[in-house]
């Protein structure tokens, strides 16, 4: 079993992995490089392998950073199955289709400043795909992973299980005559305010396993529920707008039920709620039709007959001049909008409008880099730069961590606690973070490896310590855990 990383090795985006798995490849994820020219450069980069060559693909869940090249592997020539479960191919749509009209604009905005700077177009560099690309890559998707299912995926034995990290999102279980091998994908935190937890993992022989906060611990879900709760009662008192900058998939889906429940029980009032992203209403109607996936508050909303993501004063906005017009809107109100970390989309003329104003509040729930527009407001920033004004920051911010859809340390390790294999490889985390979770791993009896950049390793063979850690017993649990409330 060899694997060669493409994208999530040492950094926290682009997932792209390599399997060779006796005469077979198969590439889990074929995610997109984001956050940084150095990063985003990587996407241009010509596919380091044999794109024709390939025996399947597949893909754990929708986010961007796991599927987003996805158009470009088959404009360069894929034309075979890409295997996922069937929320994931929704979603996967919903991503890629809104990825090809950012590449778009984003190419459109550059050939209109080269033009002013006198440059011919052809030093712009066209858009990594287009829908038409989308369509073509959507056209192959095989929806038909089920979770507990084990199904054949070009000879190999791939049974995908509940995550818990967002709709659809799963990890892989793939049996070669070489051994038994768990491809993490991403999973989830055990304290989600929508999602079941992860199945826990039958015994294996290799383990590949994201880090992503493999160095932290998050807030309890009780306590962040109270901390969102108490953020909007002071905002409410404030009497101004309150801004929730909101990542589409999953962040806007939890904030839209935690409104709803907070609202239904009284301990927030029913002030207006704008949903102002059209790709995040999308993704809700996935939630919502896929909702039995989800924590069993979710399934009895919709079994009485209810939306579970509709707050009673919900109002989606459909089109920018819509967006516009809320600005208009006197009195309190929640605003809902994309982007998460607040470099793009509408909320950016929402905080134009009311970033300045001492009444508005800011609700911060989803992870700002340090220097997006959101990371710089969230650690003080008396003054920002925004659409191509100086605005002051006077709003009240409120920081609440604890929405987080990826595992913490405690997760990870209760994940490789029921693997059972000694042998476990480091994917998708910042070096820091995997370097620091090393010791914790070691402290376990478990020996970790950092997966390098694009060279190939061997997960399992001569050399490797095989068997199981010390005090495991091979009695793993492989059915769901029983699930709150049941
Ligand atoms: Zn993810």
């Amino acid at each position: 079993m060899q694997l060669q990383s493409f994208g999530a090795a040492c950094t926290v985006t682009g997932s792209m992995h390599l399997l060779t798995l006796g005469d077979r490849q198969l590439l889990i994820d074929c995610g997109l490089f984001q956050g940084n020219d150095e990063l985003e450069a990587r996407n241009r980069e010509p596919f380091s392998f044999d794109v024709t060559a390939l025996d399947g693909v597949i893909l754990t869940h929708a986010h961007l950073d796991h599927v987003g090249r996805l158009p470009l592997l088959v404009k360069r020539g894929y034309r075979g199955p890409v295997h996922c479960t069937a929320p994931t191919a929704a979603l996967t749509e919903t991503v890629l289709l809104d990825s090809a009209r950012l590449q778009v604009d984003g190419y459109r905005h550059d050939l209109r400043r080269a033009r002013r700077q006198g440059l011919a177009d052809d030093q712009v560099p066209p858009p990594l795909y287009e829908e038409e690309d989308v369509h073509r890559a959507l056209a192959l998707l095989r929806p038909s992973l089920t979770f507990g299912e084990t199904a054949g995926v070009a000879g190999v034995r791939v049974t995908p299980q509940r995550a818990g990290h967002i709709l659809g999102s799963a990890y892989l279980l793939l049996e070669t005559p070489d051994g038994r091998l768990l491809m993490s994908g991403d999973l989830g935190n055990r304290e989600s305010g929508l999602q079941l937890d992860f199945t826990p993992p039958p015994a294996v022989d290799a383990v590949v396993i994201e880090t992503t906060y493999a160095n932290r611990t998050h807030r309890p879900w009780p306590a962040t529920l109270g901390e969102f709760r108490d953020a909007l009662r002071e905002s409410v008192r404030q009497g101004g707008k309150i801004l929730i900058p909101s990542f589409a998939i999953e962040r806007t889906q939890t904030i839209l039920h935690t409104l709803k429940t907070l609202m239904d029980a009284g301990e927030v009032p029913r002030i207006p709620v704008f949903l102002d992203s059209p790709m995040a209403a999308r993704a809700t109607h996935e939630y919502f039709e896929y909702g039995d996936e989800l924590i069993p508050e979710v399934r009895a909303t919709l079994q009485a007959g209810e939306d579970p993501f509709r707050p009673s004063t919900l109002h989606v906005v459909p089109t920018s001049a819509e967006s516009q017009r809320i600005n208009r809107y006197d009195g309190p109100a929640i605003i809902l909008a994309g982007n998460g970390m607040m470099t793009g989309g509408r909320i950016q003329h929402h905080l134009k409008h009311h970033l300045w104003k001492p009444t508005t509040s800011l609700i911060v729930v989803s992870y700002q880099s340090p220097s997006s527009l959101g990371g710089r407001i969230v650690t003080g920033a008396d003054h920002v730069r925004l659409m191509g004004e100086d605005i002051a920051v006077r709003a009240r911010v409120h920081t609440i961590g604890g929405f987080s859809a990826h595992a913490d340390q405690d997760d990870l390790l209760a994940f490789l606690g029921t693997a059972g294999t000694p042998h476990v490889w480091l994917v998708h985390g910042e070096p820091d973070v995997m370097a620091a979770f090393l010791p914790v791993l070691e402290a376990r009896g478990l020996k970790g490896d950092i997966v390098p950049d694009r060279q190939p390793v061997n997960l399992t063979g001569p050399g490797f310590p095989q068997g199981r850690p010390p005090g495991f017993t091979d009695e793993a649990p492989t059915g769901p855990r029983p699930e709150a409330g049941e």
